[in-house]
Order: C-alpha cells, then structure tokens, then sequence
C-alpha cells in the first residue's frame, strides 16, 4: 500500500487504537476527550482486554482493587466498589465492561477485528491499517494498547493432533468454561498464572498432574473482603494515593523500607522479613527491601528466608525439596502470588512431575508423555505464558519508514524510546512496549495509565502546532536504550532465565524487557520530553 491506496472516506481517522483492555479504553477516551476521531480494534468479542482473555479457573488480579483502577473520574471512583483487596477475574471485567458503558466507548470499538498489517506512507504521514475482518483503515497516529502480555506462546509440543482429550491456554480459555470436574488434568507451567490454576483446580479435579520445569517463589496472597468502612476509608485516601502511585518505585501504595538491609541485625533482619512477609501482597518483592534486586548476599539470606516458608507447608520433604527454587535468586523473576498453591500438593489427588531434566516429549493419544512414561489424562492445561513486550506488536506486520519492518528490528535488537515509540516508525505509539515500567515492573494500571496520558499530550501538541508527525531521532534512542541497559546491568535480573530477559522465546535477543529504574525516574524523563518540547525527536 502507498500514497496512491484508496481509502473510503469512512475508514480515514485521526487514530486508531488496538486494544479495548485497561489501556486501550482510556487512550479511547482520552482521545476523543481531544475532539479525534477514532477508532478502536479488537481481536476479541468484548471489551476487557487480559480480563477477557485469561478467564482460567482461580484469574485473579494481583495489585489491590484500589490501586488497579482509573483515577480520571471521580464519579467513577465514587460509584464503583470493589468487594476484595485482590478482586477475581469476573469483578474486574466487570469494571471494564462497566467503565465502557459509563463513558459510551463501546461505539467506536470494532470487536473481533486483529490488525494484520500497519504500513506508515510517508507521502500522506498516515498508517495504512489492514484487518483479518478485510478493513483498511488510514489514520494519522496508530496507538497500540496491544498488552505486554497478550501473545500466548505457542504450543512447544508435538502430537496434539493425535490427543483424544482437550488442550487450552490459560490465555485462550473458552468463554464457556470447561468442566474439569472428576476429570484427570495436566497443568504445563508454574509462573503466576499455572499456580493460581492449580491451587483452584486441585480440589475439583479427580487427579491433577503438574509438569514443572522451574519452581517458583510464590508469596501467599492476603485477600481482605471489604465492607463500606473499609471502601470509605480507601475513598478517603484517593487525594494522596493517585498522587503516590506516580512516585513510588513500582506504582503501587507501597515503597521500599527506608532502612538497609545489611544494617541491621540478624534479628532485626528477620522481624522485618516477617512483618513484611505478612502484608501477604507484592509488596515482599517490591516494598522490601530494594537490595534484593541488586545484592547477592541480601538476595541469597531472603531466598533462604522463602525457602524455608515453602518448606514448612509441604509434608513430604521430597515435593518440598522439588518445589523450593535453588537456581535463582528471589525476586529475580516476578514473584508470583498464591493461596493455597503449596498445599496443593498435601493432597492425594495431586502429583508433581518434575521436567526440568526430563522434557515433556509430547502428546499420546491418551495424554503426555515425559521420560518414555505416558500420563494419562482427559484435559490438558497449557500456563506457558506469553511472548512478552515485543509478541502482540511483532506480530502485527508493522512497517515504518522507508519500509522498515518492526518485527525484523526486534528479532534482531528490541529497542525503544521511552518503550512509547521507536525510531523509524512515525506517529506509532505502543503504550505497555519494551523498555518501559509498564512491561512488568509495575502496577499496570498506574503505568499504562501514565503512558495513555503521555501519548495523548504528545498528539494535542502535534495539533497544536501544526505537525503531521513525530519520532525519536536515533540519538535520542539510542540514550534510552543505554540507560535501561545500564540500570538493568546494575541489578541481579540479567541473571535469571524467565520471561522478563525474553528468555522463554527462542533466539528472542536477550534484554530486561521492563525498564527498573522506577516509575517515579520513568515519569520524569517522560515529562522532561514533554516539557522540552520533545527535543530530541524529528517532527515535521
Ligand atoms: P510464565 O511466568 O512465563 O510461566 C510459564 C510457565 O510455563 C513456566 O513455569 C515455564 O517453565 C513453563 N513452560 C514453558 N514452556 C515449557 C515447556 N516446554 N515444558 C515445561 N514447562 C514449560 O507465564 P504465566 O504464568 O502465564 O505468567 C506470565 C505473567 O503474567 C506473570 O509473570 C505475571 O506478570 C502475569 N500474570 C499476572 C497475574 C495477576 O496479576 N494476577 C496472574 C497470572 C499472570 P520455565 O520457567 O522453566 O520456563
């Protein structure tokens, strides 16, 4: 497609959104707020984005309810009430459905449409958008609110052809449910997602068999229900708490302790692992003690602490030694949440199957195969995760300027500005891309709700003056890109194989997809590109 493609009247926009999740609804907002017209895409049929999607036995969000929301309406914050500090995967669609019809959003959301390809023509400054659904659509500025975490993984497996029973990811999970009741079921992958699975399922299931290749430090989850005394006193404190979100280091109500680790004494040490161990939230990861991220000896002494938590909820001393991680340290990989995730394996009905030196061969007829062993089963659940950060872009087909393709830069060096554009690609936006907070390494709605903010200010200024279009030079990236390199360098996450280095991907170019300098640092240096009129960045 180029300058000369035909594009009917009613396809032209001022932009078009991919996603209708907890980004895309407000950059949707936002942008007609600017007087835009706009249109939404979705690969899904409803509004809800991950809250869609990832509708697996035991989905719960894993930031507290008041923190993971939008702060741009106070009618909305008055009218909502969340029921539990860490709200299921049902409540918080729900509010996404609920924000969608309170705002009239739904109209301009075309659902079950997945973009195929994004060519930028550089004669018109516009994107050429094309569809599954046959659309082709132009627009002045492509916004991606894809999700950072919106790629499954393909299955890793052979043989699934020739297996009697049913295969799905936790990510691709039927709207209708699957009935797993008396049935025999295999669980494939242990990160957030295959541990809130398992401890769900265990007791439902006639036997459950979990194939674990690397255990996980897994913190368990104090889930407080809430009363109007207890939402009031959360509403009382909106004026502060919107503010601090911005401030702290991962975006949450929390920040590190004050106090140094290696300055107090071992007994000190170990009363303030516990009382922070008890908050039961992220908050034992990213509300410590900040030198686990960055000291081996801290970072050893409060894995040994995990360790020992771990331990002491599993009977046979065997499963527990399989299931306490030795060959990385905590924290090191995002630290997942559980309720009941370690006594699972206290039942009789459960079985862990370690593949770590063993691999899943593939499928049977009648189940899995592992070791030359087959495990009979009647469902088979994939929690292999996702291809994180660059996956939902890459797959699009995006071609830039002088027809550089985005999939073929990533496949070779995953590089960003900010993780909000890339350099040779005008007028594209990817809130929640590489090399930003938002890829994990903080409360998601804090920072995709900054990075909507950012991306809109940017456009009314582009209005404002007259401009067609905008990119990072390659100076300006290139400073980015070192200092993420340079603050990941510093820590211990470059240490460990996971999904955050892009290490679940083969041949994915190994690079801390989370920028970690904190959301506090990341928002000033996007407000300084603001405030120094995006000095910096090509615009014509
Ligand atoms: P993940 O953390 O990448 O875990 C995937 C699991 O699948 C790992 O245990 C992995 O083992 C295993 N696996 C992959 N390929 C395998 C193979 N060939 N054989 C055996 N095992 C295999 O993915 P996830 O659990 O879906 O979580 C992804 C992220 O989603 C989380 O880290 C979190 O950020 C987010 N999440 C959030 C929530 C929440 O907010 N409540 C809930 C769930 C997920 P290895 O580790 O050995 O590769």
């Amino acid at each position: 497609m180029s300058s000369t493609t035909k594009i009917d009247q009613n396809a032209e926009y001022d932009a078009i959104v991919v996603g209708a999740g907890v980004a895309g609804l407000y950059q949707l907002y936002r942008l007609r707020e600017l007087g835009l017209k706009v249109r939404s895409l979705d690969a899904a049929g409803a509004v809800g984005g991950t809250w869609y999607w990832n509708r697996y036995p035991g989905a719960r969000v894993d930031s507290q309810s008041y923190i993971y929301q939008y702060w741009f309406s106070d009618e909305l914050l008055e009218e909502w009430d969340w029921s539990e500090r860490f709200p299921a995967q049902p409540e918080t669609e729900r509010y996404l459905n609920y924000v969608a019809d309170k705002f009239d959003l739904r109209k301009d959301i075309q659902f079950n449409t997945t973009v195929k390809s994004a060519h930028w023509d550089a004669g018109r400054s516009r994107w050429l958008i094309t569809t599954d659904q046959g659309d082709t659509f132009a627009a002045r500025y492509f916004v991606s609110c894809a999700g950072m975490l919106s790629a499954p993984v393909a299955l890793p497996f052979p043989g699934r052809e020739t297996f009697k029973g049913q295969v799905a990811h936790t990510a691709r999970w039927p709207q209708e449910g699957i009935d797993l009741a008396g049935k025999r079921v295999g669980v494939i992958g242990t990160g957030a997602t295959g541990i809130q699975v398992i401890q769900t399922i265990a007791s439902q299931v006639a036997e459950l068999k979990v194939f674990q290749r690397t255990p996980q430090y897994a913190v368990p989850m104090r889930n407080d229900t809430y009363d109007d005394a207890a939402r009031d006193a959360w509403r009382a404190k909106y004026p502060e708490l919107r503010e601090q979100v911005h401030h702290s280091f991962v975006g949450f109500d929390f920040d590190f302790e004050t106090e140094n680790y290696l300055d107090l004494s071992p007994e000190e040490r170990k009363a303030a692992l516990e009382r922070i161990w008890a908050d039961g939230s992220l908050r034992f990861w990213v509300g410590g003690f900040q030198e686990i991220l960055t000291d081996e000896e801290v970072n050893a002494d409060v894995s040994e602490f995990v360790r020992d938590k771990i331990r002491a909820r599993v009977k046979d001393p065997a499963i527990a030694e399989k299931l306490v991680p030795y060959s990385y340290g905590f924290g090191t990989a995002r630290v997942p949440l559980e309720t009941g995730y370690y006594d699972a394996y206290n039942r009789d009905n459960v079985e862990l199957v370690d593949v770590s030196e063993t691999p899943i061969e593939g499928f049977t007829e009648n189940g899995l195969l592992v070791g030359g062993k087959e495990y009979p089963l009647d469902v088979v659940i994939l929690a292999t995760g996702f291809d994180a950060g660059t996956g939902a872009l890459s797959r699009m087909d995006i071609h830039g300027r002088d027809d550089r393709s985005l999939t073929e830069l990533w496949r070779k060096d995953i590089r960003s500005t900010l993780g909000l554009q890339v350099h040779g690609f005008p007028n594209l936006f990817t809130v929640a891309g590489p090399l930003a907070p938002s890829t994990a390494f903080c409360n998601m709605a804090t920072c995709l709700q900054q990075q909507v903010d950012w991306v809109t200010d940017c456009i009314a200024y582009l209005r404002k003056e007259g401009l067609k279009s905008i990119e990072p030079g390659a100076e300006k990236e290139e400073w980015w890109v070192q200092h993420h390199d340079e603050t990941a360098n510093a820590t211990l996450m470059m240490t460990t194989n996971s999904w955050y280095t892009g290490a679940n991907i083969e041949g994915k170019p190994r690079r801390l997809l989370s920028y970690i300098g904190g959301v506090d640092e990341y928002r000033k240096f996007c407000d300084e590109a603001k405030t120094s009129h995006y000095e910096g960045y090509a615009m014509s």
